[in-house]
């Protein structure tokens, strides 16, 4: 297996310097690997409602000014639902998927009876009501068994190639998380494990803002006989007032109207990347000092 990074986009809006690092970072760390390893991108679209008619094509383009070419055809999520079927299937004949019926006043009302007032990012904490049966209510969406599978042996220990040793206790932090929607598209967490797995990913380069989600993969990984890639979260860019820049907040898509925009987007986000110059071979020189990428240790 070929060394294989890749950079996965929501087609949510046009690249901007954020996600413009995690392009560059994932394309650093595979071009430093050497000739045999591949880089990848992924368009994540299975989010229907959050996704731009569109905006996947754009995106491409915008990488392609950059001189970011992958090095197969781009995939895209919204052609790959029966792998994502697949799975499902899988997990809940191993007893790891289970149906849902609670609307999100059903959650709210179970977790202030337990007595649970914290969420997690605003997110709740699923509080298990399904777990045992759907209780004469109708299911609305399919939940991952993450309590069940991670036993009772505590937090899930990983380690980041950037941060270090990270840990979460996901079945307390984030309980059994939702593996497709009531309203029916597929969830980041089960889309992006299926395609990591199938695409023979190594190697997961991606923002600092995904870090929270990756034991939560792995242990997706796990249920499903899957390996675990390794992983490096890069640094957030952050917008002036320090707070994170995103798509949500109005983040403004880099300018890659002429070679010479382009370059100085790749120049802004190589700085966030703490690499010196405006050279991609000095670049890469200085991906590997900085991050031991590893040789190309493809077979032949
Ligand atoms: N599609 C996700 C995003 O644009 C990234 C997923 C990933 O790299 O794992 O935020």
């Amino acid at each position: 297996m070929p060394p294989t990074g890749r950079f996965a986009p929501s087609p949510t809006g046009p690249l901007h310097a954020g996600s413009l690092v995690a392009a560059l970072a994932s394309w650093l760390d595979v071009r430093a690997r050497g000739p045999r390893a591949r880089w990848l991108v992924r368009i994540e679209d299975a989010d229907t409602e959050r996704c731009q008619p569109g905006m996947g094509d754009v995106i491409l383009a915008q990488l392609a000014a950059c001189d970011l070419l992958p090095d197969e055809p781009p995939v895209w999520q919204t052609q790959r639902t029966e792998f994502y079927d697949e799975a499902l299937v899988q997990l809940r004949q191993a007893g790891l998927a289970y149906p849902c019926g609670c609307s999100r006043k059903d959650i709210d009302e179970a977790l202030a009876r337990q007595g649970v007032v914290h969420t997690r990012h605003g997110e709740r904490v699923y509080p298990g009501t399904c777990r045992d049966g759907l209780h004469g209510k109708k299911p609305r969406a399919w939940r991952f068994a993450a309590t069940r599978i991670q036993g009772a042996g505590g937090a899930l220990a990983w380690t980041d190639r950037r941060l270090g040793a990270q840990q979460q206790d996901v079945a307390s932090e984030v309980g059994d998380f939702v593996l497709r929607r009531a309203d029916g598209p597929w969830a980041y967490q089960l889309a992006v494990v299926v395609d990591d797995a199938q695409q023979g990913i190594t190697d997961v380069v991606r923002g600092e803002d995904l870090a929270d989600n990756t034991a939560r993969q792995i242990l997706l990984q796990r249920a499903l006989g899957l390996p675990t890639p390794r992983y490096l979260h890069t640094p957030l860019v952050r917008a002036a007032d320090g707070s994170k820049l995103s798509k949500q907040n109005g983040a403004q898509a880099i300018d890659t109207g002429s070679p010479q925009g382009a370059r100085v987007e790749l120049n802004a986000a190589a700085r966030m990347l703490g690499l010196q110059g405006e050279d991609r071979a000095g670049w890469i020189a200085q991906w590997r000092d900085l991050y031991n990428p590893g040789p190309d240790d493809s077979s032949p």
